[in-house]
Protein backbone atom coordinates (compact mmCIF):
# COMPACT_ATOMS: atom_id res chain seq x y z
CA UNK A 1 0.00 0.00 0.00
CA UNK A 2 1.31 3.07 -0.74
CA UNK A 3 1.02 5.32 1.90
CA UNK A 4 -1.44 8.35 0.84
CA UNK A 5 -2.24 10.52 4.18
CA UNK A 6 -2.51 14.23 3.09
CA UNK A 7 -0.25 15.64 5.94
CA UNK A 8 -0.53 19.48 6.03
CA UNK A 9 1.00 22.61 8.64
CA UNK A 10 -1.01 25.09 9.61
CA UNK A 11 -0.44 26.31 12.75
CA UNK A 12 -1.31 22.50 14.13
CA UNK A 13 0.07 19.39 11.94
CA UNK A 14 -3.51 18.64 10.32
CA UNK A 15 -4.44 15.10 9.24
CA UNK A 16 -7.38 16.04 6.24
CA UNK A 17 -9.56 12.78 5.68
CA UNK A 18 -12.28 12.73 2.87
CA UNK A 19 -14.88 12.31 6.49
CA UNK A 20 -12.66 14.00 8.98
CA UNK A 21 -10.28 16.25 9.74
CA UNK A 22 -7.66 16.21 12.53
CA UNK A 23 -5.50 18.22 14.20
CA UNK A 24 -2.71 17.17 16.65
CA UNK A 25 -0.76 19.38 18.80
CA UNK A 26 -2.16 22.75 17.60
CA UNK A 27 0.35 25.66 18.51
CA UNK A 28 -2.90 28.49 18.21
CA UNK A 29 -6.95 27.49 19.70
CA UNK A 30 -7.49 28.65 15.82
CA UNK A 31 -5.45 25.49 14.89
CA UNK A 32 -8.27 23.20 15.65
CA UNK A 33 -9.86 20.22 13.29
CA UNK A 34 -13.00 18.68 14.32
CA UNK A 35 -10.74 16.12 16.89
CA UNK A 36 -7.83 17.34 17.86
CA UNK A 37 -5.17 15.39 19.94
CA UNK A 38 -2.51 16.79 22.14
CA UNK A 39 0.24 14.84 23.14
CA UNK A 40 1.95 15.97 26.40
CA UNK A 41 1.01 19.18 28.89
CA UNK A 42 4.71 20.88 28.35
CA UNK A 43 3.31 24.81 27.57
CA UNK A 44 4.07 24.53 23.83
CA UNK A 45 1.25 21.67 23.22
CA UNK A 46 -2.02 22.73 25.02
CA UNK A 47 -2.97 25.49 23.03
CA UNK A 48 -5.80 22.29 22.02
CA UNK A 49 -7.26 22.53 25.04
CA UNK A 50 -8.65 26.19 24.16
CA UNK A 51 -10.22 25.08 20.78
CA UNK A 52 -13.67 24.38 19.94
CA UNK A 53 -12.67 20.33 18.39
CA UNK A 54 -13.18 17.43 20.60
CA UNK A 55 -10.13 16.46 22.49
CA UNK A 56 -8.30 13.29 23.06
CA UNK A 57 -5.10 13.15 25.26
CA UNK A 58 -4.20 10.81 28.32
CA UNK A 59 -6.14 11.60 31.36
CA UNK A 60 -2.31 12.64 33.04
CA UNK A 61 -1.57 15.03 30.68
CA UNK A 62 -5.46 16.77 30.97
CA UNK A 63 -4.47 16.65 34.73
CA UNK A 64 -1.37 18.30 34.26
CA UNK A 65 -2.96 20.63 32.52
CA UNK A 66 -4.94 22.04 35.44
CA UNK A 67 -2.70 21.89 37.59
CA UNK A 68 0.02 23.63 36.01
CA UNK A 69 -2.12 26.56 33.97
CA UNK A 70 -5.39 26.44 35.85
CA UNK A 71 -7.30 25.09 32.96
CA UNK A 72 -10.58 23.76 32.37
CA UNK A 73 -10.82 20.41 29.93
CA UNK A 74 -14.05 20.46 27.95
CA UNK A 75 -15.16 17.99 25.85
CA UNK A 76 -12.32 15.83 25.84
CA UNK A 77 -11.97 11.79 25.91
CA UNK A 78 -9.18 10.87 28.51
CA UNK A 79 -7.62 8.02 28.38
CA UNK A 80 -5.36 5.79 30.02
CA UNK A 81 -2.18 4.62 28.50
CA UNK A 82 -2.17 2.29 26.90
CA UNK A 83 -5.44 3.15 24.87
CA UNK A 84 -6.70 2.78 21.60
CA UNK A 85 -10.23 4.28 20.00
CA UNK A 86 -12.15 4.24 16.85
CA UNK A 87 -13.52 7.39 14.94
CA UNK A 88 -15.38 5.53 12.01
CA UNK A 89 -13.26 4.33 9.71
CA UNK A 90 -10.01 6.19 11.71
CA UNK A 91 -8.25 3.79 14.33
CA UNK A 92 -6.23 6.04 16.84
CA UNK A 93 -3.90 4.01 19.37
CA UNK A 94 -2.21 6.27 21.94
CA UNK A 95 1.33 4.62 23.22
CA UNK A 96 3.98 6.10 25.46
CA UNK A 97 6.31 8.63 24.57
CA UNK A 98 9.19 8.78 27.32
CA UNK A 99 9.23 12.40 27.56
CA UNK A 100 6.94 13.19 30.96
CA UNK A 101 4.11 11.96 32.65
CA UNK A 102 1.16 11.19 30.62
CA UNK A 103 3.03 12.10 26.75
CA UNK A 104 2.03 10.13 24.41
CA UNK A 105 2.41 9.68 20.75
CA UNK A 106 -0.06 8.70 18.25
CA UNK A 107 -0.57 5.93 15.76
CA UNK A 108 -3.18 6.37 13.06
CA UNK A 109 -4.81 3.75 10.90
CA UNK A 110 -6.41 3.84 8.36
CA UNK A 111 -7.67 0.97 5.77
CA UNK A 112 -6.93 3.27 2.54
CA UNK A 113 -4.40 5.42 3.65
CA UNK A 114 -2.43 2.95 5.84
CA UNK A 115 -0.79 3.62 9.53
CA UNK A 116 0.82 7.30 10.81
CA UNK A 117 3.14 7.37 13.56
CA UNK A 118 3.38 11.20 15.41
CA UNK A 119 6.21 11.12 18.23
CA UNK A 120 4.92 14.15 20.02
CA UNK A 121 8.68 15.37 22.13
CA UNK A 122 10.03 11.64 22.17
CA UNK A 123 12.49 10.33 25.36
CA UNK A 124 12.96 6.57 23.27
CA UNK A 125 15.28 5.55 26.35
CA UNK A 126 12.62 6.81 29.25
CA UNK A 127 13.96 8.21 32.31
CA UNK A 128 14.06 7.76 35.90
CA UNK A 129 10.34 8.47 36.05
CA UNK A 130 9.16 7.43 32.52
CA UNK A 131 9.09 3.89 31.00
CA UNK A 132 10.73 4.43 27.37
CA UNK A 133 8.66 4.71 24.52
CA UNK A 134 7.20 2.51 22.28
CA UNK A 135 8.88 1.61 19.19
CA UNK A 136 5.61 2.09 16.84
CA UNK A 137 6.17 0.73 12.57
CA UNK A 138 4.21 2.81 10.08
CA UNK A 139 4.07 4.09 7.08
CA UNK A 140 4.05 7.71 7.95
CA UNK A 141 6.14 8.93 10.57
CA UNK A 142 6.07 12.60 11.91
CA UNK A 143 9.04 12.56 14.20
CA UNK A 144 10.82 14.73 16.74
CA UNK A 145 13.21 16.87 15.64
CA UNK A 146 13.87 19.70 18.40
CA UNK A 147 17.18 17.81 19.16
CA UNK A 148 18.10 16.31 15.52
CA UNK A 149 21.03 17.71 14.46
CA UNK A 150 23.66 15.52 12.87
CA UNK A 151 26.32 17.07 15.72
CA UNK A 152 24.17 16.81 18.74
CA UNK A 153 24.75 13.53 20.96
CA UNK A 154 23.62 14.00 24.59
CA UNK A 155 25.80 12.18 27.49
CA UNK A 156 24.49 8.71 28.44
CA UNK A 157 21.59 9.65 30.87
CA UNK A 158 23.13 7.56 33.95
CA UNK A 159 26.61 9.58 33.51
CA UNK A 160 24.74 12.53 33.82
CA UNK A 161 22.81 11.91 36.79
CA UNK A 162 25.69 10.82 38.43
CA UNK A 163 27.43 14.65 37.93
CA UNK A 164 24.45 16.20 38.90
CA UNK A 165 24.03 14.24 41.75
CA UNK A 166 27.54 14.41 42.70
CA UNK A 167 27.78 18.21 41.99
CA UNK A 168 24.82 18.88 44.45
CA UNK A 169 26.54 16.78 47.02
CA UNK A 170 29.61 18.50 47.14
CA UNK A 171 28.26 21.94 47.27
CA UNK A 172 25.82 20.70 50.50
CA UNK A 173 28.83 18.94 51.90
CA UNK A 174 30.80 22.15 51.59
CA UNK A 175 27.82 24.37 53.70
CA UNK A 176 26.92 25.93 50.13
CA UNK A 177 23.22 25.50 48.74
CA UNK A 178 22.87 24.06 45.37
CA UNK A 179 20.34 25.53 43.16
CA UNK A 180 19.04 23.91 40.11
CA UNK A 181 16.64 25.67 37.58
CA UNK A 182 15.06 23.36 35.60
CA UNK A 183 11.34 23.09 33.82
CA UNK A 184 8.93 22.40 36.57
CA UNK A 185 6.90 19.87 34.96
CA UNK A 186 9.62 17.06 33.83
CA UNK A 187 12.61 17.76 34.74
CA UNK A 188 12.08 18.77 38.07
CA UNK A 189 10.80 15.94 39.42
CA UNK A 190 13.63 13.70 37.54
CA UNK A 191 15.81 15.84 39.89
CA UNK A 192 14.19 15.00 42.56
CA UNK A 193 14.38 11.20 42.37
CA UNK A 194 18.10 11.52 41.09
CA UNK A 195 19.26 13.19 43.79
CA UNK A 196 16.76 10.76 46.20
CA UNK A 197 18.31 8.11 44.96
CA UNK A 198 21.87 8.70 44.21
CA UNK A 199 22.86 10.60 47.05
CA UNK A 200 19.95 10.64 49.73
CA UNK A 201 19.51 14.31 49.58
CA UNK A 202 15.78 15.11 49.97
CA UNK A 203 15.59 18.94 48.23
CA UNK A 204 13.51 21.97 48.97
CA UNK A 205 11.31 22.52 45.79
CA UNK A 206 9.26 25.64 44.69
CA UNK A 207 5.59 25.55 44.80
CA UNK A 208 5.30 25.49 41.29
CA UNK A 209 6.85 22.03 41.45
CA UNK A 210 5.31 20.77 44.34
CA UNK A 211 2.30 20.48 43.05
CA UNK A 212 3.32 18.46 39.85
CA UNK A 213 4.99 16.25 42.01
CA UNK A 214 1.66 15.56 43.78
CA UNK A 215 0.48 14.69 40.61
CA UNK A 216 4.09 12.36 39.83
CA UNK A 217 3.31 10.81 43.57
CA UNK A 218 -0.37 10.01 42.56
CA UNK A 219 0.70 8.24 39.38
CA UNK A 220 3.08 5.95 41.36
CA UNK A 221 6.21 7.98 41.44
CA UNK A 222 7.73 7.97 45.13
CA UNK A 223 9.54 11.73 45.41
CA UNK A 224 10.97 12.81 48.40
CA UNK A 225 10.94 16.60 48.93
CA UNK A 226 10.20 19.68 51.01
CA UNK A 227 8.51 21.70 49.81
CA UNK A 228 9.70 25.76 49.99
CA UNK A 229 7.90 28.17 52.62
CA UNK A 230 9.17 31.31 54.43
CA UNK A 231 11.07 28.66 56.90
CA UNK A 232 12.82 26.40 54.51
CA UNK A 233 13.89 29.68 52.81
CA UNK A 234 15.46 30.74 55.67
CA UNK A 235 17.08 26.92 56.71
CA UNK A 236 18.36 27.29 52.75
CA UNK A 237 20.52 29.95 54.18
CA UNK A 238 22.84 27.36 55.86
CA UNK A 239 23.18 25.16 52.98
CA UNK A 240 21.28 23.05 50.76
CA UNK A 241 19.37 22.02 47.51
CA UNK A 242 16.72 23.60 45.78
CA UNK A 243 15.15 23.01 42.47
CA UNK A 244 13.05 25.65 41.04
CA UNK A 245 11.87 26.83 37.53
CA UNK A 246 13.55 28.32 34.88
CA UNK A 247 10.77 30.26 33.81
CA UNK A 248 9.98 32.86 35.33
CA UNK A 249 13.17 33.25 37.62
CA UNK A 250 12.52 32.97 41.38
CA UNK A 251 13.49 35.66 43.20
CA UNK A 252 16.90 36.24 44.84
CA UNK A 253 17.65 33.89 47.13
CA UNK A 254 19.38 34.71 49.86
CA UNK A 255 21.34 31.75 50.69
CA UNK A 256 24.66 32.06 52.23
CA UNK A 257 26.84 30.58 49.31
CA UNK A 258 24.52 29.92 46.39
CA UNK A 259 25.83 27.80 43.33
CA UNK A 260 23.49 27.49 40.55
CA UNK A 261 23.58 24.91 37.78
CA UNK A 262 20.64 24.64 34.41
CA UNK A 263 19.04 21.63 33.34
CA UNK A 264 18.05 21.31 30.43
CA UNK A 265 18.61 19.91 26.91
CA UNK A 266 19.53 23.48 25.15
CA UNK A 267 23.19 23.64 27.49
CA UNK A 268 23.59 21.34 24.61
CA UNK A 269 23.64 24.17 21.79
CA UNK A 270 23.37 27.37 24.22
CA UNK A 271 26.30 28.86 26.22
CA UNK A 272 24.57 29.43 29.91
CA UNK A 273 26.94 31.55 31.34
CA UNK A 274 25.11 33.34 34.17
CA UNK A 275 25.00 29.86 36.14
CA UNK A 276 27.89 27.86 37.45
CA UNK A 277 27.42 24.85 35.91
CA UNK A 278 25.09 23.50 33.26
CA UNK A 279 23.77 19.83 32.82
CA UNK A 280 22.47 19.07 29.23
CA UNK A 281 19.70 16.46 30.62
CA UNK A 282 17.02 16.44 28.46
CA UNK A 283 13.47 15.00 28.05
CA UNK A 284 14.22 14.53 24.40
CA UNK A 285 16.41 11.88 22.41
CA UNK A 286 19.06 13.70 20.24
CA UNK A 287 19.68 12.35 17.14
CA UNK A 288 21.65 9.06 16.92
CA UNK A 289 18.91 7.84 19.11
CA UNK A 290 16.23 9.60 16.83
CA UNK A 291 18.18 8.40 13.58
CA UNK A 292 17.76 4.42 15.08
CA UNK A 293 14.01 5.17 16.34
CA UNK A 294 13.47 6.18 12.07
CA UNK A 295 15.44 3.17 10.67
CA UNK A 296 13.39 0.82 13.39
CA UNK A 297 10.09 1.89 12.53
CA UNK A 298 10.26 1.43 9.10
CA UNK A 299 8.35 4.70 7.54
CA UNK A 300 8.54 5.04 3.84
CA UNK A 301 7.65 8.87 4.36
CA UNK A 302 9.18 10.94 7.50
CA UNK A 303 8.18 14.45 8.34
CA UNK A 304 10.40 15.96 10.72
CA UNK A 305 9.49 18.97 13.61
CA UNK A 306 11.25 20.85 15.97
CA UNK A 307 14.12 23.29 16.23
CA UNK A 308 16.57 21.11 13.91
CA UNK A 309 14.03 19.63 11.39
CA UNK A 310 15.30 20.89 8.37
CA UNK A 311 19.08 19.38 8.97
CA UNK A 312 17.17 15.91 10.34
CA UNK A 313 15.03 15.58 7.19
CA UNK A 314 18.00 16.04 4.56
CA UNK A 315 20.38 13.90 6.91
CA UNK A 316 17.52 11.33 6.46
CA UNK A 317 16.81 11.90 2.73
CA UNK A 318 20.64 11.66 2.08
CA UNK A 319 22.04 9.29 4.24
CA UNK A 320 18.90 6.91 4.20
CA UNK A 321 17.07 6.83 1.12
CA UNK A 322 13.81 7.87 2.74
CA UNK A 323 11.18 10.53 1.14
CA UNK A 324 11.73 13.00 4.24
CA UNK A 325 11.09 17.17 4.18
CA UNK A 326 10.33 19.57 7.36
CA UNK A 327 6.94 20.46 8.63
CA UNK A 328 7.77 23.10 10.88
CA UNK A 329 11.13 23.82 11.86
CA UNK A 330 12.85 26.50 14.83
CA UNK A 331 10.05 25.95 17.12
CA UNK A 332 11.86 26.01 20.29
CA UNK A 333 10.60 23.82 23.18
CA UNK A 334 11.08 25.69 25.95
CA UNK A 335 10.94 22.39 27.98
CA UNK A 336 14.26 21.20 26.43
ZN1 LIG B 1 7.58 18.63 25.83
Amino acid sequence: MDPTWTVQWFKSILILLDDLSVSIDPSSSIGGGDYVLISHAHGDHVAGFRSKGSKICSSLTAELYSVCYGGRVNEATLLHLPAALKLDSLSIELKEAGHILGSAQFLLSHPEHGVLVYTGDLNVEGSIVTSPADVLNCDVLIVDATFGHPHLKFPPRERLYESIATWTQSVVNAGGTAVLYAHPLGKAQELVKVLNQYVDIEPAVHPKIAKVNEVYAKAGVKLRYIEEDREVREALRGGGAYIVPLRPRPSKLEAANPYKAVVTGWAAVFEYNAFDKAFPLSGHSSFPTLIEYVKQVGARRVYTLGYYAEEMANWIRKRLRIEACSLASRLINRAG
